[in-house]
């Protein structure tokens, strides 16, 4: 199987309600390729498990349809869509060995013996649970549990998808960095298409090759981490994602400035004018504002974070408190600084979306 096609996906919970604001998931296209790694991200009741329920078949959504290549699953069952979950807590059998636990989904598909036994060595030698094969899973910790069920998750090659839903809950957290690139380096070995639900940023980040980012039933964005972070199309994602967030900042935009915090400020783009009414914003990251003794926008220090790998001050930006560098090799006296903003990573926001403005 090639891809998973969502068309016009909804699922509304409450049926006797009909305004689209109470829908839990909000109509959704979006194609998932074969080999690709994707997570979903967002706080807690944003949708995530919902989509990923609506994929393996335990609900049925509201509107829209499910293909998996060209054949219409939305009306299948689980068992009939051919799909592998990790769920939050291990699902295993304690009365079992690990092996038995391994090999549990092969036998039942009927697979010959010695493709079995190869099969499990295979995967519990990516987990480093080969020398734990023998043993009963009655007596092992939380943590080799889960290993069991991502295991079981992984072991049949012939899914048409696999799919996590927050797996690293149970998992200690000083082996929840080592697994999280095991997951990773399984899914260059496997080449599956695997989706990774979960509200940690830095989970989603690391594991997949594209995040989907969502909140209140909407798909913000779907974009790979480096886009996400340099190119956020929603306020949420620049807020959300990156530590600390994105600065934003109320503005009126007219062409290529903007007036924000009593500054003007040059974007670098020339933006038609917004509709009226509408909230307009300017948002920068951290990262591509730099401080500096002199030059660029007056601003008042009121404290610098040396953060090992960077300084972060805390400025006022006019009645703002705002967040910007402070690269190394430059030293600020006093409260008085100057900021200086890329131009190409300064973006404008119309109620929330990123607006595109073209060249100046
Ligand atoms: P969490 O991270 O807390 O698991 P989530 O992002 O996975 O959250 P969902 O569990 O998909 O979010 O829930 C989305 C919305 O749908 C929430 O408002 C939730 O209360 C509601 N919801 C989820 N399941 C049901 C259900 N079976 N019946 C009614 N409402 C539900």
């Amino acid at each position: 199987m090639a891809r998973i096609s969502l068309e016009g996906i909804s699922q509304n919970y409450d049926r006797r309600s009909v305004d689209p604001a109470d829908l839990a998931l909000k109509p959704l296209d979006h194609v998932w390729q074969k080999g690709r790694a994707y997570s979903l991200l967002g706080p807690s009741g944003c949708g995530k498990t919902t989509l990923l329920n609506i994929i393996s078949g335990l609900i049925t959504p509201t509107t829209g349809r499910i293909l998996f290549d060209d054949r219409d699953v939305t009306h299948l069952a689980t068992e009939q869509r051919n799909i592998a979950q990790v769920f939050q807590f291990p699902v295993i059998y304690d009365t079992m060995t690990v092996a038995d636990n391994l090999a549990f989904p092969l036998r039942n598909r009927g697979l010959p013996r010695d493709a079995v036994a190869r099969r499990v060595a295979e995967v519990a030698a990516l987990l480093d649970l080969t020398p734990d094969l023998p043993k009963s899973a009655r007596n092992l910790t939380a943590d080799a549990k889960q290993k069991i069920s991502l295991g079981r998750g992984l072991v049949r090659s012939d899914v048409a998808a696999l799919l996590f839903d927050e797996p690293l809950t149970v998992i200690d957290p000083s082996l929840k960095w080592e697994l999280r690139s095991k997951l990773k380096a399984v899914h260059r070995a496997l080449d599956m298409l695997m989706i990774y639900v979960t509200h940690d940023q830095i989970e989603a980040l690391t594991f997949a090759d594209e995040v989907v980012v969502m909140k209140d039933g909407r798909v913000l964005q779907i974009a790979s981490p480096a886009e996400l972070f340099e190119f956020p199309a929603h306020t949420f994602v620049g807020y959300f994602i990156g530590s600390p967030g994105m600065n934003i900042i109320d503005a009126e935009v007219d062409g290529h400035l903007a007036s924000a915090a009593g500054h003007t400020i040059e974007l670098g783009a020339r933006y038609a004018k917004p509709p009226a009414g509408s909230v307009v914003q300017i948002g920068f990251r951290p990262d591509f504002a730099t401080l500096a003794p002199k030059g660029g926008y007056p601003v008042r220090v009121r404290r610098i974070e040396d953060l090992g790998r960077r300084r972060i001050a805390r400025i006022a930006f006019g009645p703002h408190e705002i967040s910007a560098t402070v690269p190394y090799g430059v030293s600020l006296e006093g409260e008085e600084a100057g900021l200086t903003i890329r131009t190409d990573r300064l973006f404008v926001y119309v109620n929330d979306q990123r607006v595109y403005g073209e060249a100046p």
